[in-house]
């Protein structure tokens, strides 16, 4: 019988030098730098923040981030790799987009929040498209601890996206509405 057929769907071990583990771990590189530097743009954006429910998201969103990153060293540890960053043009970017909304909006208003809100949910929906294929591929490449962290880390972007929308729609939006121009 041929093992590359029944090695086929979970490849396993017989991926370990393919294309594909390299692209993977390029990707992680990729979202291990993000991470970094969301964790040093989260205090900012807290400080930014107006209503106390943001600053507090910040704050555990924060935590949250230093834990999928030490959760990112771990899959560089089951891989054998080094943990290193790779400048991520995207997170530099987003960043710099949340850096003009907080200079384009008055502190101590709700509408700055909306903003930060709009930059906080564009970085959880980076994080969820690379988490969420950096698990795939993890699967197909039978990394199956590395798949869990993943996956974990994916779960939590998620909810924090869902979190900052509750957020927004329980008042902060309506809030800035009543805000005068
Ligand atoms: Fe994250
Ligand atoms: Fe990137
Ligand atoms: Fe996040």
């Amino acid at each position: 019988m041929d093992s590359k057929k029944i090695a086929g769907k979970n490849a396993g071990a017989g991926a370990a030098n393919s294309l594909l583990k390299e692209f993977f771990v390029d990707e992680l590189k990729d979202i291990y730098y993000a991470e970094k530097q969301i964790a040093k743009t989260l205090p900012k954006m807290k400080k930014a923040a107006t209503s106390d429910e943001l600053k507090n998201a910040f704050e555990s969103h924060l935590t949250m981030t230093e834990q999928q990153i030490e959760r990112l060293e771990k899959v560089f540890e089951l891989l054998g790799e080094k943990a290193k960053g790779k400048t991520c043009e995207a997170i530099e970017g987003i960043i710099k987009e949340g850096e003009g909304i907080i200079s384009d909006t008055d502190s101590n208003t709700a509408t700055r929040d909306v903003g930060l809100i709009f930059a906080a949910q564009k970085v959880e929906h980076y994080e969820i498209a690379t988490y969420g294929g950096l698990a795939q591929l993890a699967e197909t490449l039978g990394l199956t601890e590395a798949q869990q962290l993943l996956h974990t880390t994916l779960e939590e972007e998620k909810q924090t996206d869902l979190l900052l929308t509750g957020i927004a729609e329980s008042h902060v939006n309506y809030e800035a509405s009543e805000e005068k121009a």
